[in-house]
């Protein structure tokens, strides 16, 4: 293969997190593949041998399955990259080499493999010819898969200089640590557009692609990329006419950007003058300024995992005391409703996470694991009362499931007062409860929730993955993760109903509230709050002051009827279209 034949290749992925970034590569895989010498017993040369055995099938199935997906999806570039890989895992001489340093060095499998791979891979990167050089890359990319089937232990990611991180998979704690290392942009193997990963990218602004299911094993060190998260394509080592197209779009993103913001201000008022309060979600102190700028109305959803995520431990009573009366300040008199620890599911605090779980989000997760770890609620629970100073803080209760945790959560709640009282410690016993409506039984025992809360906001990031069976982080699904699909319409209108019914308020701060398709929708079924982070709230701000509920009320009533999610999605998509051209509805809104 020449150099020529690895220049301008893409790969598609998901687009996660806008923007485009251009720089080298750092690739990272979550676990290390350095493996360390620990010399094995004359007992167990057979089982390591079993065990090199089995990490080399695992290797050569996944090749196989890559190729066979690649020629249609990629091209042919790319599936002889992943041919050439399989004819080095086929040659039984190199393979060999391994087994013989395990049996007569008694080397472990890991160590093993490494000194064979790494070897080779010197020896050709010596010689003169550009074909060895190549597959010295790829004896590199094979010696980290085979790797990273045997190995478990963490690795630690370290950026030298701003680059794009290629991994096989990031969790949200290690962006916002990326985050502080000038992270260019990410993209991963797997993931979904509403993982956390996604949103916390989305929130600090570094552009994303996810679900490219192969990138790891076609990117090399020393390759140079093109990431562009709107449309969820990575140019693998582009042409310079390529490069300089894409500085063009860049320059061009930050002319839209500072047109959405020019009108951010004006409120949310449809043309026949429905006002809709637009809220914004937030999770790190570095969003508070660009929130501020977008023309949010208070904060709808403060996800305090943030700064749990942030540091090596779990942040003391005064940490966030100090952090919450941040916002509080910085918003008043707007609302800022603080959301109660969401940890579990696919964001995991490595020093409480015990062993892994089968289900992770059907399992330990938010307030199930808070009523458990009384020692972090009672903390959270006294520094949000602490920093209600100017009364404008409300509390929200992630993935209710039944009544009973609301009621025991009233139990916690009491004790912290009372601690706080013992303490000495100002604080304002009165303040508003919520519930995240985000789990299926929540919406449909809607009203026996009623007395017991005072305001609800819909999550659809959950409610989607958990009424349509579909794992929001899982790319190989993702086709089913809709939030038009008419089952969740069903749910999220009977919320909205028993909420005006009741005078609650009802507001939504899931990804579906951000998606200016689905707005008017949502206003049609008379949905009067929405909260969206801060980079979209201008947009569903001027779409928004560009429809008229009547018009809204017409097209939920042509859906309502509807059984399919594509039907719903395009009718909304009409409806939308007809309106603005995307992406000229900005500057409509003159
Ligand atoms: C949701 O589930 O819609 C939501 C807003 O919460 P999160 O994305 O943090 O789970
Ligand atoms: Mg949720």
């Amino acid at each position: 293969m020449t150099e020529n034949k690895r220049s301008d290749i893409i790969v598609k992925g998901i687009p996660a997190s806008a923007g485009i970034s251009i720089g080298p590569v750092f690739l990272y895989y979550q676990h290390t593949l350095e493996p360390e010498l620990q010399p094995i017993t004359g007992e167990s040369v057979e089982a390591e041998i079993q065990k090199f055995q089995k990490a080399i099938e695992e290797s050569r199935e996944y090749l196989y399955k890559i190729h066979q997906e690649t020629d249609q999806r990629y091209g042919r570039d790319f599936a002889e990259i992943v041919q050439v890989q399989i004819s080095i895992l086929d040659d039984t001489i190199f393979l060999n080499e391994v087994e013989q340093l395990i049996r007569k060095q008694l080397y472990n499998a890991e160590y093993a493999t490494f000194k064979v791979f790494q070897h080779k891979k010197e020896h050709f990167l010596r010689l003169q010819d550009e074909y060895f050089r190549e597959r010295a890359l790829d004896i590199q990319n094979l010696k980290r898969l085979i790797l990273k089937n045997l190995l478990g232990k963490k690795a630690e990611i370290d950026l030298k200089i701003k680059s794009i991180v290629v991994s096989d998979n990031i969790n949200p704690a290690e962006i916002i640590k990326l985050h502080h290392q000038d992270i260019l942009g990410f993209c991963t193997d797997v993931g979904g557009k509403n993982s956390h990963t996604a949103i916390v990218a989305r929130s600090l602004g570094v552009p994303a692609v996810v679900g490219t299911e192969y990138i790891t094993n076609i990117v090399q060190e020393e390759d140079y990329l093109i990431l562009d998260g709107n449309e969820g394509i990575i140019i693998i080592n582009p042409t310079p006419d390529k490069i300089k197209e894409y500085t063009e779009k860049q320059k061009k993103l930050i002319i839209f950007e500072k047109h959405v913001f020019k009108n951010a201000e004006k409120p949310a008022l449809t043309r026949d003058g429905r006002r809709i309060q637009v809220m914004g979600n937030v999770e790190f102190l570095e969003e508070l300024e660009l929130l501020k700028k977008s023309g949010a109305e208070g904060i709808g959803l403060y996800r305090t995992e943030g700064i749990f995520l942030s540091g090596s431990e779990i942040p003391q009573e005064d940490v966030q005391t100090a952090c919450y009366l941040r916002f509080a300040e910085a918003l008043k008199p707007q609302e800022v409703i603080i959301r109660t620890l969401d940890i579990g599911g696919d964001k995991i605090l490595p020093e409480l996470s015990a062993t892994p779980e089968g289900n992770p989000f059907l399992g330990w997760r938010a307030i199930r694991f808070c009523l458990d770890h009384k020692e972090i609620f009672i903390p959270q629970i006294k520094a949000i009362l602490r920093a209600n100073k100017y009364h404008n803080i409300k509390l929200l209760l992630p993935m209710i499931s039944s009544l009973e945790e609301i009621r025991q959560f009233k139990v916690v709640f009491q004790s912290a007062q009372e601690i706080l009282k013992s303490e000495e410690k100002e604080f304002n016993p009165r303040m508003d409860i919520g519930i995240m409506v985000e789990i299926p039984s929540a919406a449909l025992m809607i009203e026996s929730y009623i007395d017991e809360v005072d305001f609800f906001s819909i999550g659809t990031n959950d409610l989607v993955q958990y009424t349509l069976a579909v794992d929001r982080a899982n790319e190989k699904i993702s086709h089913l993760y809709n939030h038009f699909h008419p089952a969740l319409l069903k749910l999220i209108r009977k919320v909205i109903e028993a909420g005006r019914h009741h005078k609650k308020m009802v507001s939504m701060c899931g990804e579906m509230a951000a998606d200016p398709v689905a707005v008017p929708l949502l206003i049609g079924m008379g949905l009067e709050n929405l909260s969206a982070a801060h980079y979209v709230v201008p947009e569903i701000k001027n779409v928004i002051r560009n429809i008229a509920l009547s018009d809204c009320i017409r097209l939920y009533e042509k859906v309502r009827g509807l059984s399919t999610a594509s039907e719903v999605q395009q009718q909304c998509q009409q409806f939308y279209s007809e309106i603005f051209t995307y992406p000229n509805h900005l500057i409509l809104d003159n």
